[in-house]
């Protein structure tokens, strides 16, 4: 018999009808031929009451004792789902975290999980039983309660599903699915019928806030298929699964984020390990680093740019101002009047001018670019925040991301994924044996590799105005050459900025005859280039939640004196480009740095 996991989130749990309603969906769902495992959420904003009540008594909780009271929230509403299926005369039974077997580890309030215990669930299922289980929470080796951070119960509801082996993992919410972006900033915006794990990473981690970020990490890591649906309606909703919804289009979807600020750091001594030391504090501190760009340094000098969290950038500024102590740099300058506008697309990967195209979209409406970085899924460009709106639409306009792709108009959301089924899911016996040798949550890294087929090209002095990267990467396009990485570094105090992008060595040629044109018409100084250039890159899961995967490689690349001359991250891969001759043993370093988790 197969089973599913349904999971309600709070606004569907909010009162005793929607409770009801939810209760309704689970006995459909058995009376379809199912074994039903229900995770529920805390009813409505009851977890943000109970966190004020928290503060009210002490301002600052003890961590153990406040996730004593907030996983008090969940256990309110699966006592109440399951008396709401015993009064529609079917057979219910709730249980807590601990009851479940949730294993965590011991880090109260953001806690992971380690393992669950299928054998309780399993019979109460066999018996005809609709389980329901509490969200967001776990147990530790003591028996203490822990949770698993806000938006956890998503989390729950996957890992039950992968351990369960379920069919299905599918979130109840209070919006109708996924959509190309905030339809509350575009209302053009449009929900999509399928995403990729990895397109659906990148976007939750722009804040596309539909699904709490470690839910999808599980999701790919033990391939559960899921689909999420508006409780309130019978739409169609977006399954979140290995396929994305277009083969052809190059771009999913476009988001906007407005509570990152820019530090850039002045004057940065060009040698190895400056780097290492800079991120290594951002780390230690657990601050989230991203748009990390270094122009290539003349002189001997770089500077470095990237952008944290607004609210912590007083903790980043302490800890890049003793960096810059400590390492000899000039100055540090900060901006928190900047958002950073992206596009996501697993097929991005494959086409020419994709980055052109978002380029000269950005220009067409006036917008300058202040800072850019690319991935094989992302591009991401930094602009002034009060140009933001007119920067998304632009650029979701630019890519028809309003129509429905043409080779994705007919199939329906849910044949897909069961034609495509087996296709490298692993199976329930597989995921226990996985996790006996491993905690669920573990950073994973699939894959270290070595790219030595790239040039690198650098533009320096390029005038700091609207237009001039799209005109660049619109000659490189029509020259036919495809650009692999692009970063263009802040200009810090100086108007001026650095642009760098990688391309086949083959191409070198052309690309440099194409700039070189362009150097008078479009103002800027002079152009370099490294003729051979190695491309390390990093994939896996978990690489920017667990802060330390920075470390490990920088830290790697340091120990052996080799100097990076570019980095770009996404949720699943981090790509870095060192000297072509220190391509091998910067190989060496990495795979030495991530022996231990290697998937
Ligand atoms: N009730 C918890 C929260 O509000 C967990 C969840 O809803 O996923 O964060
Ligand atoms: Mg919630």
């Amino acid at each position: 018999m197969s089973l599913i996991v349904q999971k309600f989130g709070g606004s569907s749990v909010a009162d005793t009808e929607k409770i009801r309603a939810a209760a309704r969906k689970a006995v459909r769902g058995q009376q379809g031929g199912n074994q039903v495992v229900m995770v529920v959420s805390a009813m409505g904003k009851n977890t943000d009451q109970l966190e004020r009540l928290a503060r009210e008594i002490n301002e600052h909780p003890p961590a153990r004792e406040l996730d004593m009271l907030l996983s008090t929230g969940e256990q309110v509403s699966v006592a109440l789902m399951a008396m709401a299926i015993d009064a529609l005369g079917h057979r219910a039974v709730s249980l807590t975290g601990g009851q479940i077997g949730i294993r965590t580890d011991s880090s109260h309030t953001k806690a992971r999980i380690r393992s669950i215990s299928t054998d309780r669930v399993r019979r109460l299922l066999d018996a005809g039983n609709i389980v329901i289980a509490a969200g967001f929470q776990g147990i530790d080796d003591d028996w203490n309660i822990t949770t698993l951070g806000r938006g956890g119960s998503d989390t729950t509801a996957v890992a039950l599903a992968a351990v369960l082996g379920a069919e299905l993992c599918e979130i109840y919410t209070d919006v109708d699915g996924v959509y190309t972006t905030d339809p509350r900033i575009l209302p053009e915006a449009r929900r999509v019928a399928r995403i990729s794990y990895d397109e659906m990473l990148e976007l939750a981690s722009l804040g596309a806030g539909v699904m709490h970020n470690r839910s999808i990490e599980f999701a790919k890591k033990f391939g559960v298929p899921i689909h999420v649906r508006n409780s309130m309606s019978d739409a169609e909703g977006t399954l979140i699964c290995s396929d994305p919804e277009s083969l052809e289009a190059p771009v999913c979807g476009a988001a906007v984020t407005s509570d990152e600020a820019r530090i850039t750091i002045l004057g940065v001594p060009d040698v190895p390990g400056t780097s290492h030391d800079i991120f290594s504090r951002l780390a230690a501190e657990r601050i989230t680093v991203d748009m990390i760009v270094q122009n290539v340094g003349r002189s001997g000098k770089a500077d470095v740019s990237f952008t944290v969290p607004t609210k912590e950038l007083a903790a980043a500024l302490d800890a890049v101002q003793a960096a810059c102590t400590a390492i000899g740099a000039d100055d540090v300058l900060c901006d928190e009047r900047v958002a950073k506008v992206s596009v996501v697309g697993a097929g991005m990967a494959r086409q020419i001018g994709v980055a052109d195209r978002m380029f000269q979209a950005l220009a067409d409406a006036g917008v300058n670019i202040q800072m850019i970085t690319t991935s094989e899924i992302k591009i991401s460009v930094l602009v002034q925040q009060d140009e933001a709106r007119v920067a998304l639409r632009a650029v979701h306009d630019a890519f028809g991301l309003s129509q429905v792709p043409r080779d994705e108009a007919r199939r329906d959301v849910l044949t897909v994924e069961r034609a495509s089924e087996g296709n490298g899911r692993p199976d329930a016996a597989d995921i226990v044996t996985r996790l006996r040798e491993t905690d669920m949550e573990q950073l994973v890294i699939d894959d270290v590799s070595l790219d030595q087929s790239q040039s690198l090209v650098t533009l320096h002095g390029v005038p700091d105005r609207p237009g001039v990267a799209a005109r660049v990467f619109r000659e490189i396009a029509q020259a036919g050459v495809f650009v692999d990485m692009i970063v263009q570094s802040h200009h810090g105090d100086r108007q001026r900025t650095g642009l760098s992008f990688t391309i086949p060595q083959a191409d070198l040629q052309r690309a440099l005859e194409t700039v070189s044109r362009l150097a008078t018409q479009l103002g800027f100084d002079s152009v370099s280039h490294v003729a051979r250039v190695a491309k390390l890159s990093v994939s896996g899961i978990g690489l920017r939640s667990h802060t330390s995967a920075g470390t490990r490689m920088f830290g790697g690349l340091a120990a052996a004196g080799i100097n990076v001359k570019m980095i770009n991250t996404s949720e699943v891969r981090v790509n870095m480009v060192v000297d072509g001759a220190d391509g091998p043993e910067a190989l060496s370093r990495l795979e030495a740095a991530f022996a231990d988790v290697r998937g």
